[in-house]
């Protein structure tokens, strides 16, 4: 299961807007899906705004649909054959393709992240027409948004996660998420799981791709669906690895896949049919989203080869950090710009110059300079323009900036500065005082760059007390005996739930449960005979849910569940389940075997109560009459508001 991301923090990382996000008809068609009474006209009506969108639809309906079938050829009959959540899964997917191809994280190699995503979009849909696990159009965007974490932090921390990719390369998983942990408190793993459940994926998807992106294995039993759909997305993320391998890597690459195809069963004969589809729709995909895709030879072809140990590499030896700096001159006059590159080389800076204002601009922005000194009278534009332009900019808010001019007279000087000059120079230039000035630019420079690494010091300071913050809050969030939820992370959660069922107008139900008798327990086999009671009943009631529902432990032998988007009848079963869990429920512990039963209350939420604590109150009577009525049992007190708040009770 993805562990909780910090609450607050993912909730700041989303108000600040720069986590990537859905743009454009892709937002349209998210916001229109979650509306109850959306027809298909209107959301194609959408769609259409977007040719590009458009065709990818129509190909992934014709992907699902059965051989010999009429082909899918209009968005109508796309939108009918792969439903709603599919079309806006989709509609997600591409739109942060379209937007995030490519970015500023300079070690990120966003042409091979995207060509390794969607070739788990293919592999996963091909998995799912084999395993029947998920629909293969949802599976087709949990395969192409699985890794959403890593270009999240490419955008968001671009300078800081470039540095983690590269010190990463050739680590194993837990050793990147450790640097990843490090620098941001949070991995891409976590980040992932928390995007993905905030854009409505299902549990089952989202806990996927946490398991498949921190290297875990799946909690789940082999025969369950959560199982097979990490296993496939695992299997989809090796046929990725030996898409992408170059030549000599692909048997390594073929063996690991081979590894991962046998954990869902796949034999030989079929994984290489898997592999030889997955190679031949990257081709027709690759060529419909311009992404990287490349013939590969026929997989019976390469012969599979177990990978020898894996040895990180040496570290590299720190870069230099005191490269030379570098000045850019910009002035019209071509015999004083060559006498202050000059002055400016003997000073031991790297140089270039440019003889007009929008060059200037340009040849900033690649250059990167420490250092300008901006002429008078350019050709193209006033020199108080292009320095405002420059500041403007963020790498131009640190250079250091000159005005030079043979008319240095008092309004000049106002001018040049108030635009964001930082000196000015009289020409013809003084070498002297150039150099002098020289001298005051370096030492300013160097205070900067001492401000930044305290800035850095100061973000790694947060970052390992968000860090400690977290491990804190998580400890003051689990009840210690059990490892589930507390009474605390209850109330939050609950208050949460409610606020969601109350907005979409949905059911929502709690189960209370709690243990017969417990005390008996205590005091006939000691303490610590209870504890181990506690512990294999809370399991055991785990064990009889639903992935959506949650369970807490309230304190001493009490439990709680709440049940999101469910009526009364499918809660009472849903007691009706725990109850018997624990009933079939054999406890063993020092050589003692023993039998318990629990009694539940249930309740719904319905137009009488106001808040959550109302619900809860509702079912711990509920709680309180099964215990009347003789225990080991389930009982639900319902009042009917239509009839004068008569009491219901089942
Ligand atoms: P009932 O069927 O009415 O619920 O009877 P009961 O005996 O279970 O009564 P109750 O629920 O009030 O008993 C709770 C007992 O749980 C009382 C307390 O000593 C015990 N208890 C509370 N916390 C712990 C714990 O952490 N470990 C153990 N072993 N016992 C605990
Ligand atoms: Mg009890």
């Amino acid at each position: 299961m993805a562990p909780p991301i910090d609450v607050s923090r993912f909730e700041q990382l989303k108000a600040s807007g720069d986590l990537p996000s859905p743009k454009g008809v892709a937002l349209a068609v998210m916001r229109l899906t979650q509306q109850d009474d959306v027809s298909i006209n209107e959301l194609a009506n959408v769609i259409k705004a977007d040719p590009a969108f458009v065709g990818r639809l129509v190909k992934a309906a014709n992907g699902i649909i059965g051989y010999g079938r009429r082909p899918v050829a209009s968005v109508h009959d796309a939108l009918t054959v792969l439903g709603m959540p599919a079309v806006r899964n989709m509609a997600l997917g591409f739109s942060l393709l379209t937007h995030y191809r490519t970015g500023a994280c300079e070690n990120f190699d966003y042409g091979r992240y995207w060509a390794a995503s969607l070739l788990s979009a293919v592999a996963m849909q091909s998995i799912a027409l084999r395993t029947r696990a998920a629909a293969p159009d949802e599976t087709y965007c949990l395969g192409l948004l699985a890794r959403v974490g890593e270009i999240a932090l490419a955008t968001l921390y671009p300078h800081d996660y470039s540095r983690v990719v590269k010190e990463s390369a050739g680590l194993d998983i837990s050793r990147r998420l450790e640097l990843e942990s490090r620098a941001f408190a949070m991995t891409n793993a976590e980040l992932g799981a928390a995007m993905l459940g905030d854009w409505g994926l299902p549990r089952v998807f989202t806990d996927a791709a946490y398991c498949v992106a921190a290297g875990t294995e799946s909690q789940h039993s082999e025969s369950s669906r959560e199982f097979v759909v990490t296993q496939s997305l695992a299997l989809s993320h090796q046929l990725g690895d030996y898409c992408l391998a170059h030549e000599h890597e692909r048997p390594r690459c073929k063996h690991r896949l081979m590894i991962a195809a046998s954990r869902l069963s796949f034999d030989e004969e079929s994984t290489a049919t898997l592999s030889n589809g997955v190679a031949r729709e990257w081709l027709e995909w690759g060529a419909l989203l311009s992404i990287h895709a490349e013939k590969l030879p026929p997989f019976e072809q390469i012969k599979a080869d177990a990978p020898a140990e894996a040895t990180a590499p040496a570290a590299e030896e720190g870069e230099a950090e005191d490269a030379p700096t570098r000045a850019l001159v910009v002035e019209a006059n071509t015999e004083s710009c060559t006498e202050m590159v000059r002055a400016l080389r003997d000073a031991g800076f790297h140089t270039s110059s440019a003889h007009d204002g929008f060059s200037a601009a340009e040849l900033a922005l690649d250059f990167l300079p420490d250092l300008m000194i901006i002429g008078g009278h350019l050709p193209d534009m006033p020199s108080s323009d292009l320095i405002r332009i420059i500041r403007r900019t963020r790498i131009g808010r640190l250079i250091y900036l000159f005005y030079a001019s043979d008319q240095l007279h008092d309004d000049v000087v106002v001018a040049a500065l108030e635009a964001g000059a930082d000196d000015t120079l009289q020409k013809p230039v003084n070498m002297r005082i150039l150099k002098a000035k020289i001298g005051v630019s370096r030492r300013i420079s160097a205070l900067h760059r001492e401000i930044e690494q305290d800035r850095e010091e100061i973000r790694h300071f947060a970052a390992e007390l968000a860090v400690s913050n977290r491990r804190l809050q998580e400890a003051a969030m689990t009840d210690s005996l059990t490892g589930f939820p507390n009474r605390r992370y209850f109330n939050e959660h609950f208050a949460q739930e409610w606020s969601v069922a109350l907005r979409g107008k949905r059911p929502l139900s709690s189960v209370v449960v709690d243990i017969d008798l417990f005390k008996n327990i205590n005091d006939t086999y000691g303490h610590d005979v209870g504890d181990a009671v506690l512990v294999q009943v809370s399991q055991a009631l785990k064990g009889a849910l639903r992935n959506q529902d949650f369970l807490a432990r309230l304190g001493g032998d009490e439990f709680v569940v709440v049940c999101p988007d469910t009526p009364l009848e499918a809660a009472r079963v849903c007691a009706n389940r725990l109850h018997a869990a624990v009933s079939n429920l054999t406890i063993s512990t020092r050589q003692l075997n023993l039998k318990v039963s629990v009694s539940c209350g249930v309740a719904c939420r319905d137009a009488s109560m106001t808040d959550a604590d109302s619900l809860f109150k509702r079912a711990d009577d509920s709680l309180y009459l099964a215990k009347q009525r003789g225990r080991n049992g389930v009982a639900a007190i319902q009042i009917d508001t239509d009839k004068g708040g008569q009491h219901h009770v089942a």
